[in-house]
């Protein structure tokens, strides 16, 4: 059964539709409206969907938008084209946007998908599932069910019917095949049924292919660290040979090309014992995929902020403007501004050689002698880096050194002075707020510390929607 289908690379942006019914919606844990389509397309497409997926989940407990102008909440849905919106939960008319047309999705997924259970296909990967259990002495035999109850808590009223299930030592294992049309309230719906009752749920596929995915599929997929579980003849016939389940696993891995994060689709077959459960979060996985991703983007940054160092700190009378460009490229591409040219912006420049300076624990870029003359420069003329400057000292432990240079006790005046105005958020020393971005990359920890006291106060942390 081919339907039309639109594959989307996992890291491309996600694509809002283009006139959604709720334009604005509300979000619960920050207390910001958000303009819908800006935030749909602030999303990496493998995001968005594991977000729809969180969003689904916390809808009836804890709800985490709700639409700007009616109490409903409400939750991410896509067309067929995988383009994105927000419904109501509840729509009684009582809202100008209507977002349940004749044709609701999620109505005829839910029946197409009851009408498969009881298929030819199903069954027969419900029993492939099955012999590859009980080919493995480490799943209790007598344990192995097909489609019986199971309650997720001693109220006899909660039960499951997982396709199959069994326990693997003291863990609980459900396992549910995939069927073409599985929805999204299935997805989430197992997920956190299974989760409450301590079973560890995973999902198998009949076959994957990365180049034609379903949504469900990605609902599945990016939901579970970007791995994706199959179990057909090949696997089955490895699991009963070796007497150790056996499943085929996709997963993405991140690579490096150059300066950019790329991926490519794995295949691996794998024992059973090689993967991680993860119970909180329901993932099994082979390929830890964030992690991997998270490494590759953490070391980019680092060679990324010693080029902008070396740079920096090098002799820029001749040919810097080449360098510079490269450098600006990739910040940029990070979401960090910095200026047009080295020299183009002295706040920028005094934020940079005042941090290094602190660093350093003596002057770096400047005439001075020595680092309490940089502390009352900064405090003099750019009053907007002596927070900075300040936790930076902290961090590099050379409070000390600026005290024995401070022999007329004149910068410890003046920085108890400096702390009252912070206290009382002062406008001339609040932090640079445009060079905020190249602070929290090029000093993390620096950084940190400032947007921690940018957060304590409420107008700075407002931000105005257009
Ligand atoms: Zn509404």
């Amino acid at each position: 059964m081919v339907q039309g289908n639109v594959t989307i690379d996992p890291l491309s942006p996600a694509l809002p539709v283009e006139n959604p019914e709720i334009r604005e919606i509300l979000d619960l844990t920050t207390g910001e409206y958000l303009s819908v389509k800006k935030l749909i397309g602030s999303f990496r497409y493998d995001r968005l969907i594991a977000e729809r997926v969180k969003v689904r989940s916390a809808l009836n407990s804890s709800p985490i938008y709700k639409c700007a102008t009616c109490p409903s909440a409400v939750y991410l849905v896509s067309t067929p084209e995988k383009r994105f919106f927000f419904r109501h939960r509840h729509e009684d008319g009582a809202c100008p946007s209507q977002t349940r047309g004749a044709l609701n999705q999620d109505d005829i997924r839910a029946r197409k998908y009851h009408g498969l259970r009881e298929s030819e296909p199903h069954k027969r990967i419900k029993r492939l599932i099955e012999r590859s259990l009980l080919a493995d002495p480490a799943f209790q035999t007598d344990s192995i069910l097909q489609e019986k109850r199971w309650y997720v808590s001693d109220d006899r009223t909660q039960w499951r019917q997982p396709d199959v299930q069994a326990l693997r030592g003291d863990r609980r294992i459900a396992f549910e095949a995939q069927l073409s049309t599985t929805f999204l309230d299935v997805v989430v719906g197992r997920r956190d049924d299974y989760s409450k009752g301590g079973a560890q749920l995973i999902w198998i596929m009949a076959g994957f292919d990365p180049a034609y995915r379903r949504l469900t599929t990605d609902d599945i997929l990016f939901s579970n660290n970007s791995n994706v579980f199959v179990v057909d003849d090949e696997t089955c016939r490895l699991s009963e040979a070796k007497r150790e389940f056996h499943l085929r696993c996709f997963y993405r891995e991140p690579y490096r090309d150059g300066d950019a994060l790329k991926e490519r689709w794995a295949e691996q077959i794998t024992a059973f014992s090689r993967l991680t459960m993860e119970p909180e979060a329901q993932r099994t996985f082979l390929f830890d995929f964030e992690k991997a991703e998270k490494e590759l983007r953490v070391a980019a940054d680092a060679e990324l902020r010693t080029a902008f160092f070396a740079f920096w700190t090098a002799d820029r009378t001749r040919d810097s403007l080449q360098p510079w460009t490269s450098l600006r490229q990739k910040l940029t591409a990070r979401g960090v501004p910095i200026p047009e040219r080295s020299d183009g912006n002295s706040s920028f420049s005094t934020m940079v050689h005042g941090l290094l300076s602190a660093f350093k624990g003596e002057p770096v870029g400047w005439q001075f002698h020595k680092l309490v003359q940089v502390a009352h420069h900064i405090a003099e003329m750019y009053p907007q880096h002596v927070l900075a400057f300040g936790h930076a000292l902290a961090v590099a432990e050379q409070q000390d050194k600026i005290d024995s240079q401070d022999s007329k006790g004149r910068w410890q005046r003046r920085s108890q002075k400096l702390r009252e105005s912070l206290q009382q958020r002062d406008p001339r020393v609040m932090p640079d707020l445009e060079w905020l971005a190249a602070l929290c990359f090029l000093f993390p920890e620096v950084g940190s510390r400032v947007t921690r006291f940018l957060e304590m106060v409420p107008e700075q942390h407002h931000v105005a929607h257009g």
